[in-house]
């Protein structure tokens, strides 16, 4: 693990370094957001085949027919979700995956509460964000459409996988003035949210087009 961790060649610091070149051309401006991805290895969140084209812009397999986010909407996402007024002390995350969105938020937010449906992705990544030494993250194996009603409320809400519309738990459990980001909508019309829970109610902004992988009820 530990020369998975320096990487050579296609997965070193100069890979990353073109990678957030790369995010700043797409408009993404939060120093925080860039210095956490330039300093995570990207290509240990996935398999070794794969690993070479971990920091293209793009979304790659990671197995059980789930994608790990492209650069860009990990970026994207968190970088809306740090702009909220509340300080992020709790976060939960809905998707946990390969772990890669999970690593980046656990470096900028007090704690992280990931939930995956799909067990073997989930014990992948719970090996991963542990070999990283990144120790303010709980997992849950269940269906995120229930949130994670024990840690509620949160101050912010991250979903990596598209609903046909907000699921009622979610909004439940937002603290007042948190957050949330999550693309609605199904196929290729899906469009990233953003939620935010005021004292009477919730207003929502529709920011611009993406592609994620459909939100799934159940545990498997
Ligand atoms: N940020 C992750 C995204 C993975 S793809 C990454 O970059 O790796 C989306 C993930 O959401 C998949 O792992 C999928 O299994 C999971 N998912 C889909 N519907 C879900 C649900 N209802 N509850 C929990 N996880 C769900």
């Amino acid at each position: 693990m530990m020369q998975h961790l320096q990487g050579i060649g296609m997965t070193s610091l100069r890979t990353r370094e073109r990678m957030v070149s790369r995010l700043m051309e797409q408009g993404i401006r939060n120093h925080k957001v860039l210095d956490v991805m330039r300093n995570t290895p990207r290509h240990i969140f996935m398999d070794e085949a794969l690993a070479s084209r971990a920091y293209e812009d793009t979304a790659l397999p990671i197995g059980y027919g789930q994608t790990i986010s492209q650069p860009y909407i990990v970026a994207k996402m968190t970088e809306l979700l740090l702009a909220s007024a509340n300080p992020l002390t709790k976060v939960l995350e809905i998707g946990t995956g390969c772990g890669y969105q999970t690593a980046i938020l656990a470096q900028l937010v007090g704690h992280v509460y990931s939930v995956e449906r799909i067990a073997p992705l989930q014990k992948k990544a719970k090996d991963r964000l542990w070999d990283l030494k990144l120790k303010n993250v709980n997992f849950l194996h269940s269906d995120g459409g229930w949130g994670w009603p024990d840690h509620a409320p949160y101050d912010g809400i991250l979903v990596a996988a598209a609903p046909p519309e907000i699921p009622e738990m979610l909004l439940q459990q937002m603290a007042v003035g948190g957050v949330m980001i999550i693309p609605v909508g199904m196929g290729e019309s899906q469009q990233l949210q953003r939620v935010t829970r005021k004292d009477n109610g919730y207003e929502l902004e529709r920011l611009e087009p993406v592609v994620f992988v459909p939100f799934l009820s159940g545990r498997k």
